[in-house]
């Protein structure tokens, strides 16, 4: 395998080619240069020596491009809107071109020891594929100003909160809201934060946060000088329960004629809140969230209160609305979570921890680092064996990591210095698949020579949502896979669709096995690095019948993983 490469895996040349160790003689071109070559050869032989003396002595402290502190450059190099911000990954090395605001995601206004994860992540993430666009920086620093005026216990949100109180109907406030509420699993819960808060960008809402027991410590403060949790004295009270039959869910609303979206929304038809009910069994009537002049009526509605799993934002690029803004903030369209993801998702200092140390103590030595998220759900069912065929096929065949031989004499005899080990991170809920994977490498030697080594941070085998320490292990590993090399995930899986997004990474996708039986082919590379729209709604509101949300604009494309679903591509 062509070790030089940092990922992207096509097919190897031969892996025993080696460079040759002098360059050829080059002549010098006759007539231009050729009267102070001597001098030139002087001048070149200085650089060099002072170049590789430099070199030793930085070796000599340990100083190595992953830690060093990213160059200052205050706000960071934002990308022109025009150009997408498309950066030459390959230009730098990784380390010394980062920039811990995230060419002007981030803003500078935090304490930077209360969450260290927040100007520390740069430094193990790969640096962006793209930028993110200028108009999107000006746009969060906007917002921030909106929530220090909105937030939790300005006498803005008490005149709110006491307006929700007194179940008056609709009045002109300063400041609405958008309540995200947790449902399902960590993954889940951080695609419909990343879907809320964009919808509150768009729609000049404040996003607040449920945050429940299991929740508390995961994430730090995204939004300087203020909080993004709900207050626990917040007036709804029922907000736990599933909100499918409830009478105040916009959709049983329309259903039951409770609101009558075709009288012009008099000021007596719209209510203080709403339940948004957008969970992966939502009905029709819920599913016209999705049309757009039903946003009207929404608009006019003082406090939204989010329940859902599902990754929401491709619907709203079918918004005409707000297409000009969209294009805006994202010039490039596959870059929506991985910006607003980085945005928002710092670990806390004790998430931190657990991820640095994993990472410090199996992770940093290696040349390579190749994740496998390894995800199974109940249906369709796959058995342990079929899975694990299915897995080791995809890392072959697409060549993510070596083949083994029995051919020991080749290991025994190969020259010792084959390089630094590769790691393959394995994520999974279980330990069977890191033990086979383990053994398969320890007990072989790889055709190329390689050093492989495994690792599995925990294996808990059952899901715990409802447990703290347990969710706080669920955010370190989502972490830990977004700082690999290389990706492959699971179909449907929302903690994989997280960690790639984090890391600006295009996985493998394994695809869905059928019939109990490894699938054929294995996996397929993503389309983007943009998590799946798993639910979308197929009703068109214009024409009033189902049309495919994959066949309306280019940018909108069935998931690898699931054909019925959607997602957005650039
Ligand atoms: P999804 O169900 O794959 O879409 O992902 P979610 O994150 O929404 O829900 C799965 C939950 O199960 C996670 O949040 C974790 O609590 C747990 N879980 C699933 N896979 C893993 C894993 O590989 N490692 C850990 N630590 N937890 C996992």
């Amino acid at each position: 395998m062509d070790t030089t490469r940092s990922s992207g895996h096509e097919k190897p040349s031969s892996s025993r080619e080696e460079a040759p160790l002098v360059e050829p003689k080059k002549t010098a071109e006759p007539g231009r240069r050729g009267g102070y070559g001597g001098r030139w050869c002087h001048v070149l032989l200085a650089t060099f020596l002072l170049s590789f003396t430099l070199l030793y002595l930085l070796s000599r402290v340990g100083w190595s491009p992953s830690q060093a502190w990213p160059q200052a450059q205050g706000d960071g190099a934002v990308a022109d809107k025009d150009n997408k911000g498309y950066e030459d990954a390959s230009s730098s090395p990784i380390g010394t071109r980062k920039d811990k605001l995230l060419g002007g995601l981030l803003s500078p206004n935090f304490d930077e020891q209360s969450c260290v994860s927040r100007y520390q992540s740069a430094l193990y993430h790969k640096a962006s594929p793209l930028l993110p666009s200028s108009y999107l920086a000006v746009r969060l620093r906007k917002y921030e100003a909106l929530h220090k005026k909105c937030g939790p216990n300005t006498p803005l949100y008490k005149k709110s909160v006491e307006h929700l109180k007194s179940n008056h109907k609709v009045e002109n406030l300063e400041c609405n809201y958008i309540v995200w509420t947790p449902y399902n699993g960590l993954g889940n819960r951080m695609l419909t934060i990343a879907s809320a808060f964009l919808y509150a960008l768009l729609t000049n809402r404040v996003l607040l946060i449920q945050v429940t027991d299991e929740a508390v410590d995961l994430f730090c403060e995204p939004f300087p000088g203020t909080s993004w949790v709900l207050p626990l004295d917040f007036p709804i009270k029922d907000m736990g329960s599933n909100h499918r039959n409830s009478p105040v869910t916009y959709g049983n609303m329309i259903k039951n004629k409770r609101i009558n979206l075709s009288v012009n929304s008099s000021a007596e038809l719209v209510p203080s809140y709403v339940y948004i009910y957008l969970v992966d069994d939502y009905k029709h009537f819920d599913g016209l969230f999705f049309c757009e002049d039903e946003q009207l009526f929404l608009n006019k509605v003082n406090w939204l209160v989010l329940q859902s799993d599902i990754y929401l934002i491709p619907s709203f690029f079918l918004w005409t609305t707000y297409k000009d803004e969209l294009q805006q903030l994202f010039p490039a369209k596959d870059t929506v979570f991985h910006h607003l993801g980085r945005y928002l998702f710092h670990p806390t200092n004790s998430v931190w921890a657990l991820i640095t140390r994993y990472y410090e103590s199996y992770l940093a030595q290696a040349e390579e680092r190749i994740g496998l998220q390894i995800r199974t759900f109940n249906w369709p069912h796959i058995s342990f064996e079929e899975f694990y065929k299915q897995i080791i096929s995809c890392s072959l065949q697409e060549f993510l990591l070596p083949n083994i031989t029995n051919d020991e004499q080749f290991y025994l005899s190969r020259s010792s210095n084959v390089g630094r080990p590769k790691a393959v991170l394995v994520v999974s809920l279980y330990g069977r698949y890191y033990e086979q994977i383990k053994s398969m490498y320890y007990d072989h030697p790889t055709t190329t020579g390689e050093i492989i080594s495994v690792f599995q941070p925990t294996h808990a085998e059952q899901q715990h949502t409802e447990k703290r320490g347990h969710n706080q292990k669920a955010l370190a590993e989502i972490y830990l896979l977004s700082f690999v090399d290389v990706l492959v995930t699971s179909p449907f899986s929302t903690f994989g669709y997280v960690s790639q997004g984090l890391g600006g990474l295009t996985p493998w996708i394994l695809l869905p096995s059928w019939h109990e039986k490894a699938a054929d082919p294995p996996c397929r590379r993503a389309l983007s690095m943009e998590p799946c729209f798993l639910n979308p709604f197929y009703f068109n509101c214009r024409a009033k019948k189902d049309i495919d949300p994959g066949s309306l604009v280019r940018y909108i494309r069935h998931c690898e993983d699931k054909v019925q679903a959607v997602k957005l591509i650039d």
